[in-house]
C-alpha cells in the first residue's frame, strides 16, 4: 500500500486511552480562575481606581494614566502568581484567527518583573505582517493595539493575554472588533430610543450572542496523510464512502470515547478560562460534533469563541486528533456552520425577542420582531457579504449546499400573528376597547410556549425567543456577520423611532403610531420571510419571482460592502468610514484569491504528482494482466476496458490541469481586485475544481485499494 496512507492507518492501531485531566472541584470554583476582570479588579483595586475603571468600561471612555498603572499592578501581581512569564496584546486581525507579540514580564537590567499601565493600554505589533488594504502604504505607516478592559483578560500557555482592538495610526480600524464595539453601541443608542416609547425605565440595551460551533474531529495522522486538509482544510478529492450521513444515525448518537475525553479536556480549559460551555452533542455528518457556550455580550462572545477555537487546537493535540473548522471539509456531507443566536436585553432584565404576558410588552416585542425581519429585508445583501467566504461559498449556493437566499424563518404561529396584524391593523377603536386584544396581541405567549416548530433549513431563523443566524461559516469571526446585524438593525429602529415621532407629533396616539408604522413594515418586507424548505429548488425560483438576491459566491457577495448605500449605513452610525470599508473589502478579495490560488495549485499537484502515477502504475499492472490472459488464450476484454477507462480518465485530468495552469497566468495578470476575484472563482474554481474531482474520485473506484494514495473517505470519517 501507498507508504503515506499506510503508516497513518497502521498508527490507528496503536492509539491508547488518552484521559482527559478531571477537575478535582466543582465547576464553581474554578470557572473563570485564569481571567481577570472586573470581578478580579474590585477584589485588588481600590475602591476609587475600580469606579474609574467601571465607568470607563460601561460609558467607553478613556482610562486615566493612573487608574491604568493601578490595573497594570494588580494584573502583574495576579500573573506572576499564576505562573505566567509573558503578556502579549490580543487581537483579531482582518485574515481570519487572532494574533499575538509576546513581550517579558521580566527586565534583565533591572532583574525584576515589570509592567507599566501603558503597556496594558498600548502596544504596538509589527503591523507590516497584517494585511490592511492599502491603508498603511497610503496614509500611515503603523498601527497600534489598544486595550478593550470590556473583556477580560487570560493567561494562557504561560502568557497573560490582553484583549485589544487594532488600528492605523490614522485611527482606520485594521481588525475585527473595532468595527464591531462600534456597532453595538450603535443598536444600544437605537433600540433604547425605542424602547422608552414603551419603558422610561430603560437606559441601556445590550446585544447579546450564543455561538453554536459545529466542528469535524478526525485522527491527526490521517489528517497529515491528506495534503489538502494540511494546506487547505477541506479533501479536494475523495470518493464518498458506501455508509454516509444516509442513516442519520449519528445524529445525538454516542459520542465516540476518544472524541469525548478531548471534548472534557477543551471544556475544562475553557471553564477556567471563563468561557460558558455546556451543551455537547454530535451533529448529522460521521465524526461531527458542536458545543455551544452559553451567550454573552457578543464582543465577550466573539472573544470566547475565538479563544475556543484556539483552545480546541490545542487541546487536540494531547488526543492526537484534528480539529477541523472548515465549512465543507467533506464532500457530500453535511458542512459546518456558526450559529450565531442573537438577541437584545435591556438594563432592566428584558429580553426584547421574548413574548410575554404582558400585552404592552407584547407590543414592544413585536416592534422589535418586526423591525429585525425589515433590517434582514433591506440589508440582505450587507448579511450575506457578512458571511462571504471561500470556505463558505461550499456551504452555501454550491452544487449540494442550500441557496445563498437570506430570508427569515418566524413559525407558522408568529406569520399568524403577522398576517392578522396585517390585515386587522386597520381596525377603529372605541373609547373603552382593548386594542391589544383587538389586534390579537394579547395572546402570543400561550402560543409561544407550545411552538417547537423548527426550521433547520432557514438562513435566519426565529427560534422562540432570539434570532438565530444560522448561515455564518464554521471558521467565521463572528464580529463580521454580528456587525453587519446589528448596525442593520438599528438603522431600522432608528427609522422606526423617527417615523413615530412624526406621526405623535402629527397627533397620533403613540400606540396607534406604532402598530401603524409596523403593519407597513409587515406589508414591506413581507418577501423575506419563508417557511418552507430552504435546501429546495421550489425556493429558489419562489426567491427569484418575489425578487430576492441569490448571490452564489464571495467575489460577488463582498461588492456590498462597498456599495453607496452600505458606505453611508457604515458611517452614519460611526462603525466604519470608506477608507475603512474599501479596505476591507480589499482584504476579503485579496484573501479569497489567496485561499482559491493555494487549492488550485495543491489539485493540480495532487493529482499529477500523486494519482496520476498511481493510476500508470496500476494501469502497467493491468496490462501484464491483460497480455497474460492474452497469451493463455483467455478473454480479457474487461481487463483492456479498464486499462481504456484509466487512460480516458488520466487524459482528461492532464488536460484539465493543464489548461487550469494556464487560466491562472492570465488571470493573474489582472490589475482590478475584484475582477481578478470573480475570474478566480468562474475561470479556475467553478470550470475546473469539480470536473478534475470527477475523474480522480473515478479513479478511486477503478485502481486497487492497496495501491491508492490518499486516505479514503471512510477511513477519515470513522473515528475508532
Ligand atoms: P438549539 O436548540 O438551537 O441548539 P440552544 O437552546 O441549545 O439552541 O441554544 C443555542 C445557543 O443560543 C446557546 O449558546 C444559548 O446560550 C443561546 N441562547 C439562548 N437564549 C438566547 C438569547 N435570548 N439570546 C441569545 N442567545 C441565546
Ligand atoms: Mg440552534
Amino acid at each position: 500500500m501507498a507508504t503515506l496512507r499506510q503508516k497513518a492507518l497502521e498508527q490507528l492501531n496503536t492509539r491508547e486511552t488518552i484521559t482527559p485531566n478531571k477537575p478535582d472541584r466543582p465547576a464553581s470554583a474554578f470557572f473563570g480562575e485564569n481571567t481577570f476582570g472586573l470581578k478580579q479588579m474590585q477584589a485588588t483595586l481600590s475602591p476609587d481606581a475600580y469606579k474609574k475603571v467601571k465607568e470607563a468600561i460601561s460609558k467607553g471612555k478613556k482610562i486615566d494614566e493612573e487608574s491604568a498603572d493601578a490595573v497594570a499592578a494588580a494584573v502583574k501581581t495576579w500573573a506572576l502568581a499564576k505562573g505566567a512569564t509573558h503578556y502579549t496584546h490580543w487581537f483579531q486581525p482582518l485574515t481570519g484567527s487572532t494574533a499575538e507579540k509576546h513581550d517579558g514580564f521580566f527586565d534583565p537590567l533591572d532583574q525584576i518583573e515589570k509592567f507599566k499601565g501603558s503597556k496594558l493600554v498600548q502596544q504596538e505589533p509589527d503591523a507590516s505582517s497584517f494585511p490592511n488594504g492599502g491603508i498603511r502604504s497610503t496614509f500611515e505607516a503603523r498601527g497600534y493595539t489598544a486595550w478593550d478592559p470590556s473583556s477580560p483578560m487570560f493567561i494562557i500557555d504561560e502568557t497573560l493575554c490582553i484583549p485589544t482592538i487594532f488600528v492605523s495610526y490614522t485611527g482606520e480600524a485594521l481588525d475585527n472588533k473595532a468595527p464591531l464595539l462600534k456597532a453595538m453601541k450603535a443598536v444600544d443608542e437605537a433600540a433604547t430610543k425605542v424602547c422608552r416609547l414603551f419603558d422610561r425605565n430603560v437606559s441601556s440595551v445590550t446585544p447579546v450572542l450564543g455561538v453554536e460551533q459545529e466542528y469535524f474531529a478526525i485522527d491527526e495522522a490521517l489528517y497529515h496523510a491528506r495534503p489538502d486538509l494540511v494546506m487547505g482544510g477541506r479533501t479536494v478529492f475523495g470518493h464518498s464512502p458506501a455508509r454516509g450521513q444516509q442513516l442519520d444515525d449519528h445524529y445525538f448518537g454516542s459520542i465516540p470515547s476518544r472524541v469525548r475525553n478531548f471534548m472534557k479536556d477543551f471544556e475544562f480549559e475553557c471553564l477556567k478560562l471563563g468561557i460558558p460551555v455546556t451543551t455537547r452533542h454530535n451533529e448529522v455528518a460521521p465524526s461531527q460534533f458542536e458545543v455551544a457556550p452559553v451567550f454573552e455580550e457578543i464582543n465577550i462572545a466573539t472573544d470566547h469563541n475565538q479563544l475556543l477555537m484556539d483552545v480546541m487546537g490545542k487541546v487536540s493535540e494531547k488526543h492526537k486528533l484534528k480539529i477541523l473548522f472548515h465549512e465543507k471539509p467533506f464532500k457530500g456531507l453535511n458542512g459546518s456552520g456558526k450559529h450565531n443566536n442573537w438577541s437584545l436585553i435591556t438594563n432592566t432584565g428584558v429580553n426584547l425577542f421574548q413574548p410575554s404576558s404582558s400585552a404592552r410588552e407584547n407590543l414592544q416585542f413585536l416592534t422589535f420582531f418586526v423591525c429585525t425581519i425589515k433590517a434582514v429585508d433591506e440589508y440582505s445583501k450587507l448579511l450575506r457579504a457578512s458571511i462571504a467566504s471561500a470556505g463558505n461559498d461550499h456551504r452555501l449556493g454550491a452544487n449540494e449546499a442550500p441557496p445563498a437566499i437570506v430570508s427569515v424563518f418566524v413559525g407558522s404561529e408568529l406569520t399568524a400573528v403577522l398576517n392578522e396584524l396585517e390585515e386587522n391593523g386597520n381596525i377603529k377603536l372605541k373609547k373603552g376597547d382593548n386594542m391589544y386584544m383587538k389586534l390579537g396581541i394579547d395572546k402570543i405567549p400561550e402560543i409561544i410556549l407550545d411552538n417547537t416548530d423548527r426550521n433547520r433549513t432557514s438562513p435566519f431563523a426565529f427560534t422562540g425567543n432570539k434570532f438565530e443566524f444560522r448561515a455564518v461559516g464554521s471558521e467565521a469571526n463572528t464580529a463580521q456577520p454580528m456587525t453587519a446585524l446589528n448596525i442593520a438593525v438599528a438603522e431600522q429602529l432608528t427609522q422606526f423611532a423617527d417615523a413615530v415621532d412624526a406621526e405623535v407629533a402629527k397627533g397620533t396616539e403613540k400606540r396607534l403610531a406604532i402598530i401603524n408604522i409596523l403593519r407597513d413594515y409587515i406589508k414591506e418586507s413581507k418577501k423575506v420571510r419563508f417557511e418552507g424548505d430552504g435546501y429546495s429548488e421550489e425556493w429558489v425560483e419562489e426567491a427569484e419571482k418575489r425578487g430576492l438576491p441569490n448571490i452564489k459566491d464571495t467575489p460577488r457577495a463582498l461588492h456590498a460592502y462597498v456599495t453607496k448605500e452600505s458606505k453611508a449605513l457604515f458611517s452614519k452610525h460611526n462603525v466604519c468610514n470608506e477608507i475603512e470599508l474599501d479596505a476591507r473589502h480589499e482584504i476579503m478579495l485579496e484573501n479569497y484569491i489567496m485561499k482559491i490560488q493555494i487549492e488550485s495549485r495543491m489539485i493540480g499537484d495532487l493529482a499529477l504528482n500523486h494519482i496520476i502515477p498511481t493510476a500508470v502504475n496500476y494501469q502497467n499492472k493491468l496490462i501484464s494482466n491483460a497480455n497474460g490472459l492474452k497469451g493463455l488464450g483467455i478473454d480479457n476484454s474487461e481487463v483492456v476496458a479498464n486499462i481504456k477507462k484509466i487512460s480516458e480518465h488520466i487524459a482528461s485530468i492532464n488536460a484539465s490541469v493543464k489548461e487550469m495552469i494556464d487560466e491562472r497566468r492570465r488571470i493573474n495578470k489582472i490589475e482590478d481586485l475584484e475582477e481578478k476575484a470573480i475570474a478566480y472563482c468562474d475561470d479556475v474554481k467553478v470550470k475546473f475544481f469539480e470536473s478534475i474531482r470527477y475523474h480522480v474520485d473515478k479513479l478511486e473506484l477503478l485502481v486497487d485499494d492497496e495501491d491508492w494514495p490518499l486516505v479514503k473517505y471512510r477511513e477519515m470519517l470513522f473515528l475508532r
